[in-house]
């Protein structure tokens, strides 16, 4: 599982130099223990790159590389090389016609010479959103978002840039003229395909028809009764001939070709590699040739025994919010080496893990009698691609396997690097407009960066790593619950992370000075507030949540307010606030709220979740997001941030063999993406 980095735009006002600056209020001061950035990077370099409608383009840093010892940088160099070679499979899990669309795009972007400048303007201007999202869909909303020219204009811009050089694909015996038509209806219809992944589409809607991902083709959830899948997580479900069949994702299988380039690079880094990760990538490739489950589960464990080496990588079908059945893992890729200068506190946290599976506010049963293994690490990332980039989780706690889990652990990473970009790429806050008081701006001003650090890593650590199942319950977690299980899973280490937030443990611990305690909770429990109404803006079309980590946000809130006194709902010069009043409630109801999502998760109780959600997390009153976002379109904040990544360069010497790898920043969207794609300019 994951943590996606929404919720931190709410709560940093950290601002580079060259943009726009915060408020005085709202100037930067964390608290200790914050660490000081990285010796290496100049104060005054550029972060924030540009804005594409409520998207940002950041770029990303990784000071740390440079001094890695040869090896290290010649290792992260082949395993930088295999996450770019399976990136475009994510991209066509999103939509069959995906990386159609994109070649298309990426070819009028190379060769504008000749394209009329406002066409131009708008194929540039989507295409960029077409890179951030990985595919035509929003990926906080899951909405299809459509080009604004004409088709006829469309049509001309590619004749344009044939013109100047550029080469379309096209089907055997396909004319381009038929190409395109083929394509208009996901350019330019926002009704057609509309919604890539829908777990709510309304009674007696199917959930897989409903959704226009590419995991299923042609399959309603009622095909699945008594068909018994065998790769759930690595096939695509197609009905052929009204026959169910898994087309697996394997070398020799569905994208096979992609996937034997990322074998040859693993392949290659397994030299440079300790052992321990040398056996995991060993692993990892016997999985990625046979696509067994047995084998997949051998990595897993592989994987989780390489607990010390300083490079690692996450390469694979591993996260599952894009099906809505959260059963089909997409495809994605990282690498990243550990920061040692930011990893005390996590660490800190995983050893005392115990410590908090005892002290958990749920039925005792489901506790852990004996935590294992929990492995934590500040990182660096180098390269991110498939599911994981250019948009970036923040915080990462593998494998999803629950009952890997259980038995063997597993590792969390906090990526520092993505988290420092971040707040220094987001030039300013929403806070002041949504605080009740100019003391709650303040207190979220000086402690609220620190305190969602904090809660981020205890969220992987403490609360993904936690609980276990009820006594005679078969079936994992995710099966049981279905559709409601990330969101589930999302709010239960929300909940762990906000109610030991508040223990006087993590003063004991050296975590947190004792004086700002209470202003770090405080402080916390105001932005987590503040951020059901905050994150309405995002979902500018319809009145429901989609987006799992918004809906257990929306769901925890909501909750809160109906069933306790620490939170009011006011009204002030026709504004709505949401007022956190009471920390104390607000922590008694956290632990009441964490028992119960507990309990429906070690018991698989599917109903339960769905009535927790569909009360409370899902649905929301379309006046108050209206309200929401004019009052936030003033401020001109992004709700989401792309990265560009770093690029690395191998040198060789006169045999061939490599003598360094540098790392350079390309500061540009368009840069990055036509090189990864191999679009020659
Ligand atoms: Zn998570």
């Amino acid at each position: 599982m994951r943590l996606t980095r929404l919720l931190t735009v709410l709560v940093t006002a950290v601002v580079a130099a060259g943009c726009s600056g915060p408020s005085p209020s709202e100037s930067p001061k964390p608290a200790a223990p914050v660490a000081a950035p990285a010796a290496a990077a100049p104060a005054d370099r550029k972060y924030l790159l540009e804005r594409v409608d409520e998207a940002s383009v950041a770029q990303l840093y990784a000071d740390g590389f440079a001094a890695l010892p040869l090896r290290e940088k010649t290792l992260i160099w082949h395993l930088y090389q295999a996450a770019l070679a399976g990136r475009d499979i994510f991209i066509d899990q999103k939509h069959r016609s995906a990386l159609e669309m994109r070649g298309v795009l990426e070819q009028i972007v190379a060769h504008p010479q000749s394209v009329s400048a406002g066409t131009l303007a708008e194929v540039q201007h989507y295409t960029k959103l077409f890179w951030i999202n990985n595919g035509p869909y929003n990926n906080l909303t899951a909405r299809k978002f459509v080009l604004t020219c004409t088709p006829q204009a469309f049509g001309e811009a590619v004749k344009a840039a044939a013109a100047a050089g550029a080469t379309f694909t096209v089907r055997q015996g396909e004319s381009v003229d038929a190409m395109l038509a083929r394509l208009q209806p996901m350019f330019f219809d926002a009704s057609v395909d509309p919604i890539v992944t829908n777990k709510t589409p309304g009674q007696g809607k199917d959930i897989l028809q409903a959704s226009a991902n590419n995991l299923y083709s042609g399959v309603t959830l009622a095909d699945l009764k008594g068909f018994s899948e065998q790769n759930g997580l690595n096939s695509r479900l197609v009905k052929r001939d009204g026959k169910l069949v898994e087309e697996v994702y394997k070398v020799g299988g569905l994208y096979g070709t992609y996937l034997t380039e990322v074998v040859k690079h693993l392949e290659a880094a397994q030299a440079f590699a300790d052992p321990p990760t040398a056996r995991a990538l060993a692993a990892l490739v016997k999985f990625y040739r046979t696509g067994a489950v047995s084998d997949r589960v051998a990595y897993d464990i592989a994987w989780l025994q390489d607990t010390a080496s300083p490079v690692d990588t996450i390469n694979g079908f591993i996260e599952v919010y894009l099906d809505p059945r959260g059963i089909k893992g997409s495809w994605e890729a990282l690498v990243f080496y550990v920061n040692p200068g930011r990893t005390a506190r996590i660490k800190t946290i995983a050893a005392n893990a115990q410590w908090f599976e005892d002290h958990m506010p749920f039925d005792p049963k489901y506790r852990k009698p004996s935590v294992q293994g929990i492995i934590a690490n500040a990182i660096d990332v180098v390269v991110e691609a498939g599911d994981s980039g250019p948009v970036t989780p923040i915080g990462i706690n593998l494998p999803n396997d629950q009952a890997i889990r259980e038995k063997h652990g597993s590792k969390s990473v906090a990526l520092s690097n993505v988290t420092d970009a971040s707040n220094r790429a987001t030039p300013g806050s929403m806070r002041g407009e949504f605080s009740w008081t100019p003391e709650e701006a303040e207190r979220g001003a000086r402690f609220a960066e620190v305190a969602a650090a904090l809660t981020t890593d205890m969220h992987e650590v403490i609360g993904h790593a936690s609980g276990r199942g009820a006594e005679g319950v078969t079936g994992s977690p995710q099966e049981l619950i279905k559709e409601q299980f990330s969101a589930l899973e999302e709010g239960r280490a929300d909940l762990i992370g906000l109610y030991f937030l508040a223990d006087p443990k993590l003063v004991e611990l050296g975590i947190v000075p004792a004086a700002d305690h209470d202003s770090i909770v405080r402080a916390e429990y105001e932005t987590y507030t503040r951020n059901a109404l905050a994150q309405l803006r995002r979902v500018r079309q319809g009145s429901q949540i989609e987006e799992d980590h918004m809906r257990n946000r929306q769901m925890i809130v909501r909750w809160l307010v109906a069933n306790t006194k620490a939170i009011e709902e006011r009204t002030r010069d026709g504004k709505t606030y949401l007022v956190m009043v009471d920390p104390a409630a607000f922590r008694a109801g956290v632990g009441a709220l964490l028992a119960e999502v507990q309990r429906i998760k070690s018991g698989g109780d599917y109903a339960g979740a769905k009535k927790l959600f569909e009360t409370y997390g899902v649905h929301f009153d379309p006046k108050l997001r209206d309200q929401v976002v004019a009052r936030v379109e003033q401020l001109n904040l992004p709700s989401y941030t792309g990265f560009v990544m770093p690029k690395l360069t191998p040198v060789t010497g006169a045999d061939g063999a490599i003598t360094d790898v540098t790392i350079s920043y390309p500061m540009d969207l368009t840069t990055q993406m036509l090189e990864y794609s191999g679009v020659k300019r």
